[in-house]
């Protein structure tokens, strides 16, 4: 069932918005060559309980780990591990906090070092897919207008949209409805109420839109082999504009990226 949230609602949910924005700088800032993905969990869990959350992920259906890192191939919930990131990788954080009983969740997909103008740029356009999705996230509007948004807009640079996963309401539990596919038909789907809060998150391959499940039961691998990228932010449904919740300015300042 789709539910509007009341402002103070609102409140409590923009709080844990910030909380993941501002982690999601934190393991930024210590993305770098040599450094391992199971590094940036730690640093993730270390800020989060600095500031009295709980990261939402750990123990999440048996997820094993504070958040998740995804390297290359990976498109999401890739354990963080020993695997240590070197020279034009790139890895996802995807981050979840729980914080006064309400829930945050927010992705960035990081260059790590140097990356090819090849990759660099299947980082902006996965990006700037989330924003089309965003501008489409208004009152009135359906779950089908954000997917369309996102589709035509990926797919007019010829990469993919991964269609096994995607965004989510959000509020005293992670995942709430309406499921936000990063497809779809203008007009389908669920109607957006004012109020509404969601997580818009694409989750974009290089190639082909194929992906098969590790034999770990979580990490999500793109079939042939091909970077992918996902980012994701929360926004309120307002008339004329979304809200954005989370933000990626954090992230942005410190000149990492
Ligand atoms: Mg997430
Ligand atoms: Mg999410």
């Amino acid at each position: 069932m789709v539910k509007p949230r009341t402002e103070e609602e609102i409140a409590l949910l923009r709080e844990n918005a910030i909380l993941v924005s501002k982690t999601l700088a934190e393991v930024g800032k210590a993305v770098a060559p040599g450094v391992t993905t199971a590094k940036l969990n730690e640093v993730a869990e270390t800020f989060i309980r600095d500031h009295g959350a709980v990261p939402s992920f750990l123990g999440f259906e048996g997820y094993p780990y504070a958040i998740c890192t995804s390297v290359n191939d990976v498109v999401v919930h890739g354990f963080p591990s020993n695997y240590v990131l070197k020279e034009g990788d790139i890895v996802t954080a995807d981050i979840g906090t729980v914080y006064k009983g309400y829930n945050g969740d927010s992705a960035y997909t990081f260059p790590v070092g140097e990356v090819s103008a090849e990759t660099r740029r299947l980082l902006d356009v996965t990006k700037a897919s989330l924003y089309k999705g965003i501008e489409a996230a208004v009152a009135g509007a359906r779950t089908g207008d954000i997917g369309h948004a996102v589709q035509s807009y990926v797919e007019s640079y010829g990469y993919s949209v991964v269609r096994e996963l995607e965004g989510h309401g959000i509020g005293r539990s992670m995942h709430e409805d309406p499921g936000v596919p990063n497809y779809g038909r203008q007009g389908h789907g669920t109607r957006l109420p004012e109020g509404l809060v969601i997580c818009i998150e694409p989750m974009v391959n290089a190639g082909g839109r194929g992906v098969y499940l590790a034999r770990n039961g979580w990490a999500v691998h793109t079939a042939d082999h091909r970077k992918a990228a996902h980012f994701e932010l929360t926004v309120v449904v307002r008339k004329g504009r979304a809200e954005q919740l989370s933000t990626f300015e954090y992230i942005e300042s410190t000149g990492n990226i």
